[in-house]
């Protein structure tokens, strides 16, 4: 059964003036599908290095498999996390477990955008929910899928690889972060992730 392409939860301009529409397209529609592509093919490779029984190409498919499936899942994360008018505060449960293991949602917005900011290269600053340790965490991964805590699962997750804002922002990329953090952010979409999170 291969994995699809899900479609964005809004129209590619939705998010104007802070994610363009020119980038959204190729963003969802090249990018995003190429994960999934590349995806659908090492699972399809795997299952053949099964039927043959001979796992001698087993090791790149596997650092493929980690690649593809980390980007597919992220990225249909990242869109869902979005929605036009969005950011402000946290709103419903995750906003009081905010408070208790960051602080405050000035501490956490801080955090946050100082690993999105600092990300060398292509990466991601996530916020996710660690079950087994209790706890909201914020980390950066490099790539897709580099320096996780295993177990974790992403509740709010953002694209800091050129492509997720180059045409519009150039260089800019901290302009970038604060307009996804303050201005695109689905708190509904983030604290529903939490609930499923918390209750497996
Ligand atoms: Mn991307």
């Amino acid at each position: 059964m291969a994995y699809e392409l899900p479609p964005l939860p809004y129209d590619y301009n939705a998010l104007e003036p802070h994610i363009d529409e020119q980038t959204m397209r190729l963003h969802h529609d090249k990018h995003h599908a190429g994960y999934v592509t590349g995806l659908n093919t090492t699972l399809e490779k795997l299952e053949q290095a099964r039927a043959n029984g001979d796992f001698s190409g087993v090791a790149p498919l596997l650092k493929n498999l980690a690649f593809h499936g980390s980007g597919h899942v992220l990225h249909s994360i990242f869109w869902t996390n979005m929605k036009p008018n969005g950011g402000g505060q946290p709103s419903g449960e995750i906003a009081g477990r905010i408070e208790r293991d960051f602080g405050s949602s000035d501490a956490l917005r801080g955090q946050f955008l100082g690993a999105a900011n600092t990300i060398p290269g292509s990466g991601w600053a996530i916020l996710g929910w660690h079950n087994d340790l209790q706890k909201l965490l914020v980390l950066q991964t490099h790539r897709h899928m580099d320096l996780t805590v295993w177990g974790i699962t992403p509740l709010l997750v953002l694209d800091m690889w050129e492509h997720a804002f180059y045409l519009n922002y150039q260089n800019r990329k901290t302009d970038y972060s604060q307009a996804f953090f303050d201005n695109l952010v689905n708190w509904d979409n983030v604290n529903e992730r939490f609930q499923r999170a918390k209750n497996g």
